[in-house]
C-alpha cells in the first residue's frame, strides 16, 4: 500500500463517514475524509439532533396544559422561535467542532471541500489529486420534492431547521418519520398545521395499530391530518402560498414542507466514470462488505440505501473498519433494528409488525394493551398508549415490540436487546416489572388478543 498517498479516503464526513475514518485510522490506517458541507453530516446538522432538539421545545407545550391538574398554575406562556433556533444553531456549532477534535485527533487528514473520483484509486479535492488503497463513499442523501408546479415555493427538512420566524400555518406534505415528526413539531410550538398524506394511512411500513393509533392521537392534538390528499400545484398569494389539492380543493399557508422520501448523493462523484453500478435510484449497490463492483470502491450509509439511520451508517462503518484493517471479515446484521419516531407521541419499534409475521409464520399471537397512562389521571388528558407484542406460537419467540406512547424509543431500546437474544414470551412473562410505568406493561400482558380481531387487523 506505500505508494498510495492514503490507505483509506472517505467521501463525506457523516455519521458512516466520520466513523469508519476514525476507527480504521486507529487499526493503524493513514486516512484521509473530504467533507463539502458540514461536519456530522445530515444526523448533526438537519437531522436527528437538531430534529430532537425541536421536538423536545414542541413537548413544553403539552406540559404547560398538563402541569395544571397537578396544582401548578403556569402564568402566561410564550414562544421565542429565534431564540430557540439561536441556541440550537449554538449546540449544532459546538458538535461540529467535537467532530473535527475527534477527526484530528485519530490522525485523519480532512479536506474541507467537494470530492470526486477519477478512477478506482484516485480522488479529487480542492484541486488536487490524491491515490489511495480504498475509496469509501459516504456521501449521504438529500430530499427529494415532487415535481409540481410551484415547487420551488416549498422547503424540505434541510430549510426547516433554519426559518427566520414560526410560521403560523404549515402543511407537512408526506407520512413518513419526517413527516410525522415536523408535523408534531410544528403543531406542538403553536403553528396550525395540516399534514397530507397521498395514502389511506400514513407510515407505511409500520404495525396497522401503530399507524392508527398514532394518527388519532395526532389528530387528538389538533393536526389537521389528511389522508388520500396530495398537492397537485402551489401558486404565490401576497406573501403567502396557495396549495391546490389533487381534488381541487385549496389551502392557503405560510409555508410548504415536502418530506417525501430521500435520494442517494451520487451524482457529479464520478461514480459512473469509475464504472461503479448504481441501482435504479441511484444508490450505490454493494456486497455484505461495502464493496461495489470496483472492488477498491466501497459505500455505506444512506447512499447505499438500506436503512437509513444512523447508528446503522455506524454500525456498516465499524464492519467495514474490521475488514479492511483488522483482517477480521464483519457483515452487517441488518435483523432486529429498534427504531424510533419523534413524533408526539412517540413510536419505538422493533422486529416484525404483525402483517409481516402473519406472511412469515403459520401461527402468531398478538399481545396489545391501549391504555391511558397513569400521568393523565390527574393531567385529564385523553391521550391512548399502545404496546404490542408478536409472538410465534410455535416458538413461543417474540418477534416484534410496537409501542406509541411518551419515551417509546427509550423503551423499545431495551427490548431490542431482547429481541436480539431471541427472548420467548415466557422470558417476557417471568421479567418483573418496573411499578408504576408504562413499560411494565411490555412483561405483563397475558392474554392474547382473540384470533378473529387479530386477522382482522391485517
Ligand atoms: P450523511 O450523514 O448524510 O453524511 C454524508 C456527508 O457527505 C454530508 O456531510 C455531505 O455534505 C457529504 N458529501 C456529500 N457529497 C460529498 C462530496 N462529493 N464531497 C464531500 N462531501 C460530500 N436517523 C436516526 O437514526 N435517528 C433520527 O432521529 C434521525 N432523524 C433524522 C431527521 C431528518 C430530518 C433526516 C433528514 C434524517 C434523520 N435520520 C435519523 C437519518 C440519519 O440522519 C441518516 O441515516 C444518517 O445521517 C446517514 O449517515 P451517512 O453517513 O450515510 O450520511
Ligand atoms: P420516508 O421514505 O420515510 O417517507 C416518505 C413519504 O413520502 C412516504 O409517506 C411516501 O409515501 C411519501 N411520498 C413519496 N413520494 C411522494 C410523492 N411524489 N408525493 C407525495 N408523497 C410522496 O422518507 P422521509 O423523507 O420521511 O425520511 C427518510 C428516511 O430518513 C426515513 O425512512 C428514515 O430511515 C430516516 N429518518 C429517521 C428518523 C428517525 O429515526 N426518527 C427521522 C427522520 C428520518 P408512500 O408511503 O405512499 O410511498
Amino acid at each position: 500500500m506505500a505508494s498510495y498517498d492514503y490507505d483509506l479516503f472517505t467521501i463525506g464526513a457523516g455519521s458512516g463517514g466520520v466513523r469508519a475514518s476514525r476507527m480504521s485510522a486507529s487499526y493503524g490506517a493513514r486516512v484521509a475524509v473530504a467533507e463539502e458541507r458540514f461536519l456530522g453530516g445530515t444526523c448533526v446538522n438537519v437531522g436527528c439532533i437538531p430534529k430532537k432538539l425541536l421536538s423536545y421545545a414542541a413537548h413544553f407545550h403539552a406540559d404547560f396544559e398538563d402541569a395544571a391538574g397537578f396544582g401548578w398554575s403556569v402564568g402566561a406562556t410564550g414562544f421565542d422561535w429565534a431564540r430557540l433556533i439561536a441556541n440550537k444553531d449554538k449546540e449544532i456549532a459546538r458538535l461540529n467542532g467535537i467532530y473535527r477534535k475527534l477527526l484530528e485527533g485519530a490522525g485523519v487528514t480532512l479536506y474541507e471541500g467537494r470530492a470526486r473520483i477519477v478512477d478506482a484509486h484516485t480522488v479529487e479535492v480542492l484541486g488536487k489529486r490524491y491515490a489511495a488503497a480504498n475509496i469509501l463513499v459516504a456521501t449521504g442523501g438529500r430530499p427529494v420534492v415532487p415535481d409540481i408546479p410551484g415547487r420551488e415555493l416549498a422547503i424540505t427538512s434541510n430549510e426547516a431547521f433554519f426559518l427566520p420566524r414560526r410560521p403560523d400555518h404549515a402543511i407537512v406534505v408526506g407520512g413518513g418519520y419526517i413527516a410525522v415528526e415536523f408535523a408534531s413539531i410544528f403543531n406542538g410550538l403553536g403553528c396550525r398545521t395540516t399534514q397530507l398524506y397521498r395514502g389511506p394511512l400514513f407510515l407505511r411500513g409500520f404495525d396497522h395499530d401503530v399507524r392508527t393509533t398514532l394518527a388519532e392521537e395526532m389528530r387528538k392534538k389538533g393536526v389537521d391530518l389528511r389522508f388520500d390528499a396530495d398537492i397537485a400545484r402551489l401558486d404565490a398569494a401576497g406573501g403567502r402560498i396557495r396549495a391546490t389539492l389533487r381534488d381541487g380543493s385549496t389551502i392557503e399557508t405560510d409555508l410548504v414542507m415536502f418530506a417525501t422520501g430521500r435520494k442517494p448523493n451520487t451524482a457529479g462523484l464520478g461514480l459512473e466514470a469509475a464504472g461503479v453500478a448504481l441501482d435504479a435510484e441511484g444508490a450505490v449497490v454493494v456486497d455484505d462488505h461495502f464493496a461495489t463492483n470496483v472492488p477498491s470502491i466501497r459505500a455505506l450509509g444512506d447512499v447505499i440505501d438500506r436503512v437509513q439511520l444512523t447508528p446503522v451508517a455506524i454500525a456498516e462503518a465499524m464492519a467495514l473498519s474490521r475488514t479492511l484493517f483488522r483482517g477480521e471479515p464483519t457483515t452487517m446484521n441488518y435483523a432486529n433494528i429498534p427504531t424510533a419516531v419523534f413524533s408526539h407521541p412517540n413510536i419505538g419499534t422493533v422486529g416484525l409488525t404483525e402483517e409481516a409475521a402473519r406472511k412469515r409464520f403459520p401461527a402468531v399471537e398478538i399481545f396489545r394493551a391501549t391504555f391511558r397512562g397513569l400521568k393523565h389521571t390527574l393531567s385529564g388528558r385523553d391521550e391512548k398508549t399502545m404496546m404490542k407484542l408478536v409472538v410465534d406460537k410455535a416458538t413461543d419467540r417474540v418477534l416484534g415490540c410496537h409501542m406509541v406512547g411518551p419515551e417509546a424509543g427509550e423503551i423499545v431500546q431495551g427490548l431490542g436487546i431482547a429481541l436480539k437474544c431471541g427472548a420467548t414470551k415466557a422470558q417476557f412473562d417471568a421479567t418483573v416489572g418496573i411499578h408504576p410505568t408504562a413499560a411494565e406493561e411490555f412483561v405483563t400482558m397475558r392474554t392474547p388478543v382473540p384470533q378473529p380481531a387479530a386477522q382482522a387487523a391485517e
